[in-house]
């Protein structure tokens, strides 16, 4: 298994849409034990193929939960339903998140208190569980990475333009800029 960088906001594999896996094979399932030892070095709850620029419907998560799903596992092809997000102002202590492609900062983000997702394992077994709370707040997160979109490019104005400045103070937006877990220092600090 091999730890990969993760690419930061500005590359172009973020920001378009992923494709389809069409082949359950080897290559896949090396994949996904890639992402997984990757997400573990960066201390992630989630990481999608896109973050380690691969443009694939995949990502892995590593999260405890109370929807009695295994705290650890993988999505391909997803599906999401979700549940209505609520129009009130997200919550700067609650309701912060954050990203591996946005390394360093978390910021206020209204999600859904539920999903359902569906989608397959790398062996083409169908998965699907409803999930809450952060673990459905993980799901929405990764799911949008699979389509392109960071949570940075979510948030209301006034997050949306902090996130910006901290963005230009870092040179990020442009392509080719990448961290390397367990290498460079944990941008978290975890
Ligand atoms: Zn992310």
């Amino acid at each position: 298994m091999t730890i990969h960088p993760v690419v930061i906001q500005g590359n172009p594999v973020l920001h378009r849409r992923a494709a389809e896996v069409t082949d359950f094979n080897d290559e896949l399932r090396t994949l996904i034990a890639d992402m997984h030892e990757t997400n573990t070095a960066a201390n992630g709850a989630g990481l999608a193929a896109p973050q380690i620029g691969i443009g694939l419907r995949v990502f892995v998560y590593a999260m405890d939960n109370e929807d009695g799903v295994a705290p650890q596992g993988v999505l391909v092809n997803p599906s999401l339903v979700t549940g209505k997000v609520s129009g009130n102002s997200p919550d700067p202590d609650d309701e912060a998140e954050g990203c591996l492609s946005v390394p360093g900062y978390h910021f206020p983000l209204k999600r859904a208190e539920w999903v359902r997702i569906s989608g397959y394992d790398g062996f083409g077994e169908k998965i699907e569980f409803e999930a809450t709370g952060w673990f459905a707040r993980c799901m929405q997160h990764e799911y949008d990475h699979l389509d392109g979109k960071l949570y940075v490019d979510k948030l209301v104005d006034r997050y949306k333009r902090k996130a910006r400045r901290v963005a230009k103070e870092h040179g990020w937006g442009v392509p080719g800029l990448s961290w390397m877990p367990g290498v460079d220092p944990d941008p978290f600090g975890h």
